[in-house]
């Protein structure tokens, strides 16, 4: 199966992976949610594929994710992996992110304002990578890209097509693997939503709609950190740990 792009595109992945680079040196400097700049450890960009073809969002980094800087490194994200794996995909292939790039303390939920506040860097990352599947993982990506309070109990397992920016993908929301490792029949219809990714990632990307207007230049960010340069070490890790892009 395809899970990386094989299509023509104006950007290389290489393009894409150095314009990442640069939306991650505005986050890691991010100071919008006071209190999630003050309680964090890291920000967590994402992880993965710059060219991949599917496309994960989930909720908000735990402890963990906050610890290692990688998105879905606990309990959640082996069983993601392992779901993957069984659909014969490497995390390798996929990019993984998440509506929030900090670690809500005490893991509450995402408050409106700091959703509402992250939101640029989802969708940077969105029109850099381009997928043709986003797989929401849970509520809170699948509420804010469907831009729609439906809950994902009554969505989970249905694609859509859907713009996003300039581009349309096909949503294509699932239940939280967080939710799923305590409650087996939960697991069992994650597992069967999963099945169904394959035939969804080899319909390709939907008819895209017309290009209007150029591309606007990427917004300014006043309140994140000048960038930093790439192999720098400021206390968060190398690039390469905190980015795990391919
Ligand atoms: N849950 C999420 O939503 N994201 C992570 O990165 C880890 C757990």
């Amino acid at each position: 199966m395809q899970a990386v792009s094989a299509q023509e595109s104006e950007r290389s992945a290489s393009e894409r992976r150095e314009a990442l680079k640069e939306v991650w040196a505005q986050a890691r400097g991010c100071t919008r949610c006071p209190e999630l700049a003050a309680t964090r450890k890291t920000v967590v960009f994402g992880a993965g594929n710059a060219n991949a073809d599917l496309m994960f969002v989930g909720e908000a980094p735990g402890a963990s994710e906050d610890e290692q800087g990688v998105p879905f490194v606990g309990r959640a994200g082996k069983l993601l992996e392992k779901l993957l794996g069984e659909i014969g995909l490497a995390r390798s292939e996929v990019f993984i992110a998440n509506v929030l790039k900090c670690h809500p303390p005490g893991n509450r939920d995402p408050l409106p304002i700091e959703i509402d506040n992250c939101q640029e860097y989802l969708h940077r990352q969105v029109e850099l990578i381009e997928p043709t599947v986003i797989c929401t993982l849970g509520n809170f990506s699948t509420k804010l890209l469907r831009g729609d309070p439906t809950g994902i109990t009554r969505l989970h397992g249905q694609p859509e097509v859907l713009t996003l920016g300039r581009r349309a993908v096909r949503l294509y929301p699932i239940f939280h693997p967080a939710a799923a490792l305590y409650t087996p029949r939960m697991l069992e219809t994650l597992r069967e939503d999963f099945t169904r990714l394959p035939e969804l990632l080899a319909l390709g990307a939907p008819e895209q709609p017309e290009a209007s207007e150029p591309p606007e230049p990427a917004p300014e960010t006043p309140e994140a950190a000048p960038e930093v340069a790439p192999t720098e070490v400021d206390g968060q890790g190398s690039e390469i740990d905190q980015l795990g892009l391919f």
